[in-house]
């Protein structure tokens, strides 16, 4: 028997490193895909996280040269705090998501993690501690458990289910024929976006990143599943540091500083509290929010009176 074994458990760690191998050649055209342009140094050297803390030095970026979208911005997210960035379409908020990722590079400015300029580390090694929730999750055509699981390939079943747990979204995935092993994506089950960004979610609960950073839905979501999709963030969010690009201001006024981006500058920045006695530009987008809101709750309960 143990001579039996010990073969098979050699295979098992072979298959498993060639998976991880095809993994991380699948995650390498992640990023090719993103931007071939970006390339290692040839010294680079691998990101080490010890707090997390990041840091935009006056950063100036631009997709087309002749149309600048950052305009030389400055903050720090302190190691272990929430910073959120608020402001209106277009401001460029997710475009300092993609800077931290490095799908793009700075024209000038600096970012840095726990002092080391992102552009002087491997992408790799970058991606590897860094957690992204994007705004639009994009799912693999395989099962339910693969596409958590794409948040940490060694993980257990249990682990894989936990997380799913704690995203909400386990309950939901144990309704739908074939569970777990239910296919998804294109050519199976289709999963609205809050139930795609659970599973972002989930897998990001796996992967447990010192660097989180989440573009959060839009108010495409009813407020149940944003609700159920904030509650599993706050989990996810706890201890790290966490940069959220918020859509819906109720979600962020704990958040340790909020930063009011418009039109690719940082116009306001504080607490909550302080922005809204401010009377500026984060406290028109609040009232202009709950104006919103007010006016969708009346259609619905119009609607249901129907
Ligand atoms: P936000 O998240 O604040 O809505 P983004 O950071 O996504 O804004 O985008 C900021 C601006 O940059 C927008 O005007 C957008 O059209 C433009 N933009 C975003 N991505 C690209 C891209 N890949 N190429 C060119 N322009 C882009
Ligand atoms: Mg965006």
């Amino acid at each position: 028997m143990i001579q039996l074994y010990q073969p098979l458990n050699f295979m098992g760690m072979v298959y498993r490193e060639i998976r991880q191998a095809v993994i991380d050649i699948e995650q390498m055209f992640d990023v090719l895909a993103q931007n071939p342009e970006i390339k290692d140094k040839p010294d680079a050297r691998p990101l080490v996280v010890s707090q997390g803390g990041i840091r935009f030095e006056n950063v100036h970026f631009a997709y087309d040269p002749a149309r600048p979208i950052l305009k030389g911005v400055s903050f720090e997210v302190p190691a272990g705090k929430t910073v959120a960035v608020v402001g209106p379409s277009g401001a460029g908020k997710s475009t300092i998501s993609r800077l931290i990722f490095r799908f793009y590079e700075p024209q000038s400015g600096r970012i840095l993690i726990d002092g080391q300029n992102i552009a002087d580390v491997t992408q790799v090694s970058l991606r590897q501690q860094v957690g992204m929730v994007p705004q639009d999750t994009v799912l693999f055509n395989d099962t339910i458990a693969y596409n958590i699981r794409y948040g940490r390939w060694d993980a257990t079943d249990e682990e894989v289910e936990e997380a799913a747990r704690l995203a909400q979204i386990d309950s939901f995935i144990r309704m739908v024929p074939g569970g777990y092993k239910a296919q998804v994506g294109e050519r199976g089950l289709k999963l609205s976006g809050g139930e795609k960004q659970r599973v972002a979610i989930a897998r990001t609960i796996l992967k447990a990143p010192p660097i989180l950073m989440l573009d959060e839905a839009t108010s495409a979501l009813d407020s149940f599943t944003e609700r159920e999709i904030q509650s599993a963030l706050e989990l996810v969010v706890k201890d790290r540091t966490t940069l959220v690009i918020a859509h819906r201001l109720s979600t962020i006024i704990n958040a340790d500083e909020i930063l009011v981006l418009d039109a690719g500058q940082i116009v306001e920045r504080g607490r909550h509290e302080q922005l809204l006695a401010a009377g500026g530009v984060y406290n028109a987008l609040w009232n202009r929010q709950r104006e919103v809101d007010a006016a969708q709750e009346t259609l619905r309960r119009a609607e249901a009176a129907e």
